[in-house]
């Protein structure tokens, strides 16, 4: 797919006050500092469009682009910072499940992970917590630059079997280095995909 355009659309607080649901969507989310924001510029090749992590105590927020004038990439709040307290961290959780178990027009999430990591078990329940509400997901392995070829095999191939525990199947994961653009080309090709249905 080429990327013809790529515009901000709106940052919001609440999940009622999203755009009307009328074209699909798609969503990034993973723990703090993965990567999403360099991950989502690369995709779009606008450097700047995502702003780099959002910290603890600041407004969450969920940020529409939107993309060809015909499809979302939604940017939502990480999660797993080590210092918010228990209350955000809650209001986190209520505030993103609502977004991911209401929104029709959601067409997949892309959890990230950071491929340098053994399987973390916060992103291991959060993509458990999406099969059991059969909320459509890929993985992104992030930062696939900052280590060999063989290593990120490794990790990802952990990851991967760590997850056969919940689900029959590996979901679809593609590997990325924002540094590279590795990877662009898969995740926009797996998006043009979807698209098409
Ligand atoms: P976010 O908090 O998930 O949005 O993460 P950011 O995109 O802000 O990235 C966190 C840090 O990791 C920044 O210092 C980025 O420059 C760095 N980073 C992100 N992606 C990559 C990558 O693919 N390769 C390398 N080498 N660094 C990366």
């Amino acid at each position: 797919m080429i990327i013809k355009s790529a515009t901000f659309v709106v940052s919001n607080t609440k999940v009622s006050a999203l755009p009307l649901p009328e074209m699909p969507e798609y969503a990034f989310i993973g723990r703090s500092n993965v990567g999403k924001s360099s991950l989502i510029n690369m995709l779009v090749n606008v450097q700047g469009l995502a702003k780099t992590s959002q910290r603890p105590g600041k407004t969450q927020l969920i940020n529409h682009f939107l993309i060809n004038e015909k499809w979302y990439i939604v940017d939502l709040p990480g999660y797993g910072y080590a210092k918010v307290s228990k209350s955000s961290r809650e209001k986190w959780e209520k505030f993103i499940r609502n977004y991911l178990t209401k929104r029709e027009n959601l067409q997949c999430v892309f959890v990230l992970i950071d491929s340098r990591l053994d399987p973390q078990k916060i992103d291991l329940e959060f993509c458990s917590w999406l099969g059991e509400c059969q909320i459509p997901f890929a993985l992104v392995y992030t930062k696939a630059d900052k280590q060999s070829a063989p290593k990120t095999d490794q990790n990802v191939a952990k990851f991967n079997k760590a997850l056969l525990g919940w689900f029959e199947e590996v979901p679809p994961f593609f590997v990325t280095s924002a540094e590279k653009a590795q990877g662009r080309d898969k995740v926009l090709g797996f998006i043009g995909e979807v698209n098409e249905d």
